[in-house]
């Protein structure tokens, strides 16, 4: 039986409630079934953070939600969610799933590989990750339903996983990543039953499908606290083996300066509720390890610019396969490394072509991360400055006394 709070104890702002995912739950219940909206909603809005989106859980099933709705989507071919949209708002529909753990189907690691049941509500907060994470808000009689006492949780700010650590972690090991990126997001501590099984099992994140790994880590990075969170990777010892790219960036002292001056750009970036480009990202994570083979492909009599696109391929060759990156996000690494001996050349009309280049603002942050990391001389960025930030004149000027 859920703990059943009301607004005096929860004190969720409704002004914080999204008015398209109540309007689903309406007219879900309108129609006789149950809906409530759950998982990380519920969570924020306890936290008093305005959610930035929303899902609802629901007895229905997704042919019985898409009916009801004028544009409702189905996902999924095996599992089916259905995808509410109001204009550009989409509201995630889910039907309550039943604790198949049991007998659903696994790999020789033990990770299950579908749970597609329907179940009963208490099932559906039994399969969630944490208890923070498996409540269910339902607005209009504004009740929460904690079962797992999740409430208790936020107050005292721990991270607790629902049911045996070991076997949850084995059933989807993608769960000690969250784990992590929630306590750095959170500021909450991992409580010690949740936290201990973590470096033993960590290895088993290499089992699964590189894609899921990958959009897990994209959400890590682009959370406003990477450096918070791979800080306390690392402190798990999550970095080892988890992804390859961390344990190079995360050991060596060089790339260090440069990754945590990066994370920390971007960290800023996504606080203030400027966008981040996944490229700009991965092209920084990885720059040592380009700079490392450039160098050796000059070394070998290469010239400059061939050898650094060798080099650039070696790296996104070998990285695509691990990580899954998308072509489109590999695209934009490219060009933000390719340009990178251009920012040398200035005189002529170099200078200004590089500046017509369609992804210069890309390029020349990153040329600004070398500079402040060390690599490069601070002259060549503080002259990138003057000369993209100043008018016609100040630019010829700037050309003209090029040292
Ligand atoms: P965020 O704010 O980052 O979106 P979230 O909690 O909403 O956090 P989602 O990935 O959107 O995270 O997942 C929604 C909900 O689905 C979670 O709150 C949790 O209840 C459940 N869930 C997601 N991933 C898992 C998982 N790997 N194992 C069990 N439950 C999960
Ligand atoms: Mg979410």
């Amino acid at each position: 039986q859920p703990i059943v709070l009301g607004p005096e104890a929860h004190k969720i702002d409704p002004r914080n409630v999204s008015s398209n995912a109540v309007r689903v739950t309406q007219t879900l219940q309108e129609n006789g079934f149950q809906a409530f909206i759950v998982g990380g909603a519920v969570r924020d809005l306890l936290l008093g953070v305005k959610p930035k989106d929303f899902d609802v859980a629901t007895d229905a099933t997704p042919e019985q939600v898409k009916r009801l709705f004028r544009r409702a989507f189905l996902i999924g071919r095996r599992f089916q969610i259905v995808h509410v949209m109001f204009g550009q708002d989409l509201i995630e529909v889910t039907t309550f799933r039943g604790n198949s753990s049991g007998d659903a189907p696994r790999d020789e690691h033990g990770r299950v590989l579908r749970d597609n049941v329907f179940g009963p509500q208490h099932e559906d907060a039994e399969r969630r990750d944490f208890t923070i994470n498996a409540m269910y808000y339902n607005p209009a009689t504004q009740e929460v339903l904690d079962y797992h006492g999740g409430m208790e949780d936020i107050h005292n700010k721990t991270l607790r996983i629902i049911g045996q650590p070991e076997a949850r972690y084995r059933e989807d090991p993608v769960r000690m990543l969250r784990v992590v990126r929630f306590a750095a997001k959170l500021q909450f501590t991992i409580e010690a039953a949740t936290r201990a099984p973590i470096p033993v099992m960590a290895p088993l994140i290499n089992n699964v499908p590189a894609a899921r790994v990958f959009d897990e880590m994209l959400k890590l990075l682009m959370s406003g606290h990477a450096l918070a969170c791979l800080q306390q990777l690392r402190k798990e010892g999550l970095h080892h083996g988890l992804l390859p790219l961390l344990d190079v960036v995360l050991e060596q002292p060089i790339s260090m300066k440069f990754v945590t001056l990066a994370l920390e750009s971007t960290d800023k970036r996504v606080m203030a509720g400027k966008g981040v480009s996944p490229g700009f990202l991965f092209a920084s994570l990885l720059w040592h390890l380009v700079l490392e083979k450039w160098n050796a492909y000059k070394a070998s009599g290469e010239p400059p610019i061939p050898a650094l696109h060798l080099a650039a391929d070696d790296v996104l060759d070998d990285q695509t396969e691990k990580l899954a990156l998308q072509r489109r996000i590999a695209t934009d690494m490219r060009d933000i490394w390719a340009m990178q001996p251009r920012f040398e050349k200035r005189n002529g009309k170099a200078a200004h072509k590089l500046l017509e280049h369609p992804r210069f603002r890309a390029g020349y942050d990153f040329l600004l991360l070398r500079c402040a990391s060390g690599e490069l001389d601070a002259e060549l960025g503080e002259w990138w400055t003057d000369f993209y930030e100043g008018d016609g004149e100040t630019r010829e000027e700037l050309i003209a006394n090029l040292p």
